[in-house]
């Protein structure tokens, strides 16, 4: 029903999406006249975003479907979503995983492929008109990097994308006419309330922060923390390595971030309020004074279907708010003390470079570590500063260079914790 228009796709400034969404509300996609469904690549398919995807695409009457469904080790879930949504291709990207599978495991019209190569080759295709990407970590870079690079339009969960490369990837976009449309909930509700105003009349964008199970613990009682309890979210359902970063508040540092260079905002133009409710899930502040904002009730199907949509709107399944309860909405400051991450955030954006990468790593790799209970809960931010400060770094990185980066932060990481 929604076909896509390439020409009005393109970004217009190596700024991307942010300058695009000021400059140009009417980009994006218009009603076909054919009814044809937009073709849909799911990486990731079998995570927390990959199902909440296809809850999307499944109730979206017929304006997408599943084309490519991507996930890294679980058979058994691909097997299955294969049986319900026929996709062409499923693509498994541990060619370990995929070794154990049986012939005859997917329906007829599914072809299955192997490893992350061939996938950064499908995503080219021109039977893909959409990807949304929701591959874990700065795994899902390269194949984020393959979609825009061959002008599609990303709808995009994977931060860490932005966190690790955010300018080459915003230049490669305005390059190749590949779109960005942010899927995380904050960038969501930036991405439709820069909808309201111009560029120049931004004053600055305010990224709410739930503030994690442990809001309120002191910082003796953080030094205990066990990861079983930092992996109890109060008002989200999310893969496991998410909600720990929420638990340190590292996720809303990767989202600072992440909003520079997806908005194209100087680092001093952005801040963090905690907001236990999750209802409010961000907003911009006019240079006038008004405050825009985006509420809704903590479902990621919202802003997904916001982003394979955009910049149409139609009745979907996402949950509703219910003015007729009563509601709090309470505001109040980070503990920046007893939640360093949100510091380094905002210095890492504020450095840009090779800052990302490397703090993107070491926290990945802490974070590992904390789950498997070789390091504490509040070692994670310690050792991600640590990796920031002592790295190499490079203002103006090429590729190569942020991907040596990545491999280097591990390492020095791993050993750190030895
Ligand atoms: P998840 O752990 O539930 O799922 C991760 C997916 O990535 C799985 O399908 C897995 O098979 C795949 N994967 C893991 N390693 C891979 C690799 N090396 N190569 C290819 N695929 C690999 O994670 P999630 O919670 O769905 O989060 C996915 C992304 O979306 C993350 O970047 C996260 O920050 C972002 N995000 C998630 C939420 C949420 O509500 N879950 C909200 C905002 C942003
Ligand atoms: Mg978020």
């Amino acid at each position: 029903m929604i076909s896509p228009d390439r020409t009005v796709a393109s970004a217009t400034s190596t700024a991307a999406s942010g300058a695009q969404v000021m400059a140009d509300q009417s980009v994006g996609f218009q009603m076909s006249q054919n009814d044809v469904p937009l073709r849909v690549a799911v990486l990731g398919s079998t995570g927390s975003i990959g199902k909440n995807t296809l809850e999307v695409i499944a109730a979206s009457d017929g304006r997408f479907e599943v084309h490519l469904l991507c996930g890294h080790r679980s058979i058994d879930v691909l097997v299955e979503q294969a049986r319900i949504y026929r996709p062409r291709w499923v693509v498994v990207t541990d060619p370990k995983a995929a070794a154990a599978i049986g012939s005859g495991a997917f329906p007829e019209g599914t072809e299955l492929v192997i490893g992350p190569e061939r996938l950064e080759e499908l995503l080219a295709s021109p039977e893909v008109d959409r990807v949304v990407s929701a591959i874990v970590g700065a795994a899902g870079l390269r194949s984020t990097w393959s979609a825009l690079a061959a002008g599609k339009t990303v709808a995009l969960a994977n931060k860490e994308t932005l966190v690790t490369a955010g300018p080459l990837v915003t230049q490669l976009a305005a390059r190749s006419g590949g779109v960005i449309v942010p899927v995380d909930s904050e960038h969501s509700a930036i991405h439709q309330a820069l909808r309201s105003g111009r560029r120049h009349e931004v004053q600055r964008v305010v990224l709410t922060a739930s503030g994690g199970p442990f809001r309120t613990h002191s910082k003796e009682q953080l030094c205990d923390v066990r990861p079983e309890e930092a992996l109890q979210h109060p008002t989200w359902s999310m893969g496991p390595k998410i909600t720990i970063d929420s638990a340190t508040m590292m996720n809303k540092a990767l989202e600072i971030i992440e909003a520079r260079w997806l908005f194209d905002l100087q680092a001093d133009q952005l801040g963090v309020v905690v907001h236990p409710q999750s209802i409010i899930h961000s907003f911009v502040e006019f240079v006038d004074g008004s405050v825009i904002a985006q509420l809704g009730p903590p479902d990621m199907k919202l802003p997904i279907q916001y982003a394979l949509a955009y910049p149409e709107r139609y009745d979907g399944p996402a949950q509703r708010l219910d003015f007729g309860v009563a509601q709090r909405l309470e505001f109040s400051p980070p503990d920046l003390e007893r939640f360093p991450a949100v510091r380094l955030g905002y210095d890492v954006a504020a450095r840009g470079g090779t800052a990302g990468v490397v703090l993107n790593a070491a926290n990945e790799e802490a974070v590992q570590a904390f789950l498997d209970g070789v390091v504490k809960f509040q070692q994670i931010a310690e050792l991600c500063e640590r990796a920031v400060e002592e790295h190499p770094f490079l203002g103006d990185p090429t590729l190569e260079d942020i991907l040596r980066l990545d491999v280097w932060a591990r390492k020095e990481v791993q050993t750190w914790m030895c």
